[in-house]
This record gives C-alpha cells, structure tokens and sequence, in this order.
C-alpha cells in the first residue's frame, strides 16, 4: 500500500505556483489576488479559509478575507457579491460553505461571475466541464485529479466508484472520470442513498472515489484487493487527547481498509490540501483567461 500524500503532492504543486507567481512579477504584470467570503462563526469554515488565506501567502498571492456577520441579509451578501464581481483587483473569489439557512446559496452561487468563480460551483463552469470546454474545474475533484496524475495511477478502462453524487462532490467526479482524458476514460458508476447494495457496488471498484459525509463508514469487506481509494470525507470528532480538542476522520475506515489498497488518501493529509491547491492553480487561471 502506498500513500496518496496529498500534503507533500500540494506542496509541491505551491512551490511551482510560487515560482510562476514571481515570474509574474518580473515580467511587470499583476500579483494574483484571491478573496474569500465568510458568513458567520462556523469553527469548521473559519479552519477551511483561514488555510487558504495562509496558502496565498505562501505562494505570494495577495488575499483579501471579508468577515461577515450571520445575520447578514441575503440582499446584503449579494450586493458583496457584485461588487467583488466588479473589482478589477480581484482576480478570483469564493464565498465559503455552507450559509446561513435565511440565504439561498444557489442564488449566491449564480450571482458570482463565472469568470472569477475559481471554485468552479457556477452553472457555467459546470456546464463548459460537461463539455470539455476550458473552465474553472470544481476545486475538490480537479485537486483529486491532480493527485491521481501526478501519481501516474493508471484508469483507463477501469471501473470507478463514486459514492455521494454532490454537486460540487460526486457528480463533478464523476464526469472528469469519464471523460476521454488522461485522467478518466474509466467506466463510472455513480452511488448514492438510494443505491441498493452498496457494498457490491463498491466491491467492483479498482478505483474508490468516497464523498458520502459520515465518518468511518466505508469498511474493508466493502473495498476490492488492490484498489485505489480516494477518501474525500473530513469530520471533527471531539478527542480530549489532541490539543484541538478533536481528531479529524474521513468516510472510510483507514486503519482497516488501507491494508487491501494499492494506494489510499489518508485524512487529513489527502484530499483537503489538494482542494486548496486546485483553489490557487484556478486563482492563476482566472490570470490565463482575462
Ligand atoms: P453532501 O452531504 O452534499 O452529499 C453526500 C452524498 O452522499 C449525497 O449524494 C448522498 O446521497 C450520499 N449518501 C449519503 N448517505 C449515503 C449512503 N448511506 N450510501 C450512499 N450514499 C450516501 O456531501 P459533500 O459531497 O459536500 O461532502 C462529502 C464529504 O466530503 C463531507 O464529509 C465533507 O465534509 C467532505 N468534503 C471535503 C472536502 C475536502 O476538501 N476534503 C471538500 C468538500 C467536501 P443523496 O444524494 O441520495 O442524499
């Protein structure tokens, strides 16, 4: 069993944006800006931007974070929106989920500009994806591609599980795995709730891409020998022993279930900073693409 060290590939990935971005600079051109938007309190949340606002000053990207209260109106957040749609100095910007439940998110996500929407959730990008057409990739299943090709793991003409069918998940995954591209060609299978039997599904699978949100849940009779397993899951499970005061868990059961893998994404360390590097790689795109 090896590793899918998404922690050491993310940083490599950082390194080589951070060489670009003085490129950048050099050449006279404009210092990548990414903004983020946070509604609310949410311990989670609060770890997720921070950590990419960190990431930004890292790899010498200018961040701006606009902090917002949970009892911002609806109108009030999309008139943010539009005025970071309106920034000539913002080149990309995400707005943090989940909301609050008095705002729609869909209406937030439709109202960001496809064209600074490096998380990649507007219907445009999902839509130019389906295509194939050049588009800001779903940041956590682009990161997830990366790290499979980056990993040389092989899939064409393999059978793909994924499990959760999430917009910004499952479904996207699903479709990159299909696709006729260096990373895809598999034949996918996409499981959800209603799946009957899932464990004969996931059985199947030389390549386990999990995104169901309860810890643990995936188990080693549930996993073929040999199989890559993806591991997108992340939950804070109060631990007194940790100084955090809680361990982090993903959707599969590690301990078991990486003993019959060829390779597996641990947690944390897997998926998490791939997604966050995918953020940045999109950050330096919206650049491409203006
Ligand atoms: P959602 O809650 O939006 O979707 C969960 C999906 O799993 C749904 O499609 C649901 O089916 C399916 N599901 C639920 N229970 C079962 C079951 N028993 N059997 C089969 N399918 C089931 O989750 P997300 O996709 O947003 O997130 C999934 C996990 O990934 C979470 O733990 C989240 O925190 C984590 N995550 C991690 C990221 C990272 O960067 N590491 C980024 C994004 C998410 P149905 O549609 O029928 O309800």
């Amino acid at each position: 069993m090896e590793l899918l060290d998404g922690k050491k590939t993310s940083s490599e990935i950082k390194e080589e944006i951070a060489k670009k971005v003085i490129q950048l600079k050099e050449q006279g051109k404009k210092t990548p800006h990414l903004a983020a938007v946070i509604v609310g309190n949410d311990g989670a949340s609060r770890t997720y931007v921070n950590a990419k606002v960190k990431t930004c000053e890292k790899v010498g990207f200018n961040s701006t974070l606009f902090e917002l209260p949970d009892s911002i109106s609806e109108a009030d957040l999309l008139a943010k929106v539009d005025e970071l749609n309106n920034d000539d100095d913002i080149d990309g910007f995400i707005v943090q989920l989940p909301l609050p439940d008095h705002i729609d998110e869909h209406k937030v996500t439709l109202a960001v500009s496809p064209s600074k929407d490096v998380d990649g959730f507007h219907p445009e990008n999902i839509g130019r994806m389906m295509l194939g057409l050049p588009c800001f990739l779903p940041a956590t299943p682009a990161g997830i591609v990366e790290l499979l090709d980056r990993y040389n793991i092989e899939t064409s003409g393999k059978d793909c599980v994924v499990v959760g069918r999430s917009n910004i998940v499952g479904t996207p995954m699903s479709v990159l795995m299909s696709r006729n591209a260096k990373v895809g060609n598999c034949t996918v299978t996409l499981t959800h709730s209603r799946t009957k039997n899932l464990a004969e599904v996931t059985k199947r699978a030389d390549i386990l891409i999990v995104a169901l949100g309860k810890p643990e849940f995936i188990t080693a009779d549930m996993v073929k020998d040999g199989a890559v397993v993806v591991d997108v899951g992340i939950h804070r499970i109060a631990d007194d022993s940790k100084k955090s005061g809680f361990k982090l868990l993903g959707d599969v059961k590690f301990d078991e279930v990486a003993p019959k893998c060829s390779y597996i994404t641990p947690v944390p360390g897997g998926v998490g900073p791939m997604t966050i590097a995918s953020l940045m790689l999109n950050t330096l795109k919206a650049i491409d693409m203006k």
